[in-house]
């Protein structure tokens, strides 16, 4: 297969070109159904059953190749819309014409997703031409709204769960590791964001007219937050916040203690020279342990000079991360909860949520995919529990009830959402090398 691949090179390069040339703006609604039916065309050219399938937004194509309907099961996930780009935003080349330099394809969505989408097509083709046949049931998920933060993703997934019913999800977007290692991310944080607010008068009081007289909404909210976490440890003093939280085994310690972790690189990347942490207690506050953040703060009079007044209002934008074993609606019970006892009159709005999602690091077919990969890259991959940040991991763990692996497949610089985004063809050509290794292995 990797011989076949190697030939191919160009023609492999061609699809993808002919993809990325078609525009797929979810948030303009430019060329949506031409994308979708350009590559259902191309799945079926390949040999893959496709189809396209309504939701409320942009259509989903599926598509699969069944073996037999008892064999093991592969979803693969992706998608073929892409973010907004124009040439004045500080592009090189036309941002939907794929132009290549110094080894990359630029072209908007090169990394972000069709790059990577369709290095999961073409390995599918390299297999099909050399073996005639899968040893596994793939099935394939490319949604249309991924970009416009997947609207319908949830509410699909549920109502498709037969359709979709499989034993592992298999989803490549985003980059390697910024050593170049390859990666398998194993989950997601969840968040909750709400806004708390707080209204003392009808307006603006003068600070000496009406001191004492009128309470301060600042001071409230204030006293508020400082009732939600413990000024010590910053542990969250919100009752029942870490009710479900599971702690890392000892196996899983020790996995974290061996991720490669530079403090001082790590300070630099955030702007905070200060950091001084060891890698378990680094990875272990990042994908094991919820936060509790202010994002926002805002009352009275912050412009130049002073103005004496009492504010009528003050408000805060906070978002929690969380980890596998809460659930967002859970959370937000608690908080409002502790609002109601600490600060009743205080009010919170809910601004939105999403649940977290772990698949265990020591599952078998995990260890298979972290193989596969190790063998198509021919080193060990980085394997990251879970990503700090936010995706809708949980409707392949929650809804469908299965194990799922994130393997990104572009370099660590692909500039997605940017100008100039790009992926290099080794990665993209890699991208199919894996995916082979990965099908060939499970299906062993
Ligand atoms: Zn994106």
């Amino acid at each position: 297969m990797e011989k076949l691949i190697d030939e191919r090179r160009e023609i492999y390069l061609e699809q993808l070109f002919t993809l990325l040339r078609q525009k797929s703006i979810s948030a303009q609604n430019i060329g949506i159904l031409e994308t979708a039916t350009m590559l259902r065309g191309m799945m079926e050219d390949i040999g893959i059953n496709a189809r396209l399938i309504e939701t409320d937004g942009h259509p989903v194509v599926y598509g699969e190749v069944i073996r037999h309907p008892g064999a093991f099961t592969l979803l693969i996930y992706g998608h073929y819309d892409v973010q907004p780009a124009e040439l004045a935003d500080g592009w090189n080349s036309p941002p939907f014409e794929p132009t290549i330099r110094d080894g990359r394809i630029y072209c908007r969505g090169a990394g972000d997703n069709k790059g990577q989408l369709m290095a999961q097509l073409m390995a599918v083709k390299t297999y099909l031409d050399v073996r005639h046949s899968l040893p596994i049931n793939v099935k394939f998920m490319f949604e249309g709204e991924e970009e416009s933060g997947s609207p319908n993703l949830a509410v699909f997934v549920e109502q498709h769960k037969e359709l979709l019913a499989c034993d592992l999800v298999y989803t490549s977007d985003g980059p390697l590791h910024e050593t170049g290692l390859p990666m398998v991310v194993l989950g997601v944080r969840g968040m909750l964001y709400v806004e708390l607010s707080c209204q003392t008068s009808k307006w603006d009081n003068h600070s000496g007219n009406k001191g004492n007289i009128v309470p301060n909404p600042a001071m409230r909210l204030i006293q508020l937050l400082a009732s939600m976490r413990d000024g010590e440890d910053g542990r969250v003093l919100i009752d029942g916040f870490y009710d479900n939280v599971q702690e890392p085994t000892e196996a899983e310690r020790a996995h974290l203690r061996q991720l490669p972790y530079d403090n001082a690189q790590a300070g630099r990347q955030a702007g905070y020279e200060e950091l001084d942490m060891d890698a378990e207690t680094y990875y272990r506050r990042l994908m094991y342990e919820p936060t509790l953040n202010i994002c926002g703060f805002s009352s009275g009079y912050s412009g130049e000079g002073s103005k004496t007044i009492i504010p009528a209002k003050a408000t805060v934008k906070m978002d929690m991360r969380l980890v596998a074993g809460q659930d967002p609606d859970d959370i937000y019970q608690k908080l409002c909860a502790h609002v109601a006892r600490h600060a009743p009159g205080v009010e919170v709005r809910h601004l939105g949520d999403m649940k977290p999602s772990r698949t265990p690091v020591h599952h078998p077919l995990v260890q298979q995919v972290i193989a596969a990969v190790e063998s198509a890259y021919r080193q060990p991959p980085v394997v990251a529990p879970a990503l700090g940040g936010s995706l809708p991991d949980y409707v392949w763990t929650q809804i469908l009830g299965v194990p799922s692996v994130l393997v990104p497949y572009a370099n660590s610089d692909e500039a997605n959402h940017s100008p100039n985004e790009n992926i290099g063809v080794e990665n993209f050509v890699n991208g199919i090398r894996c995916a082979c290794h990965v099908i060939d292995r499970i299906g062993r």
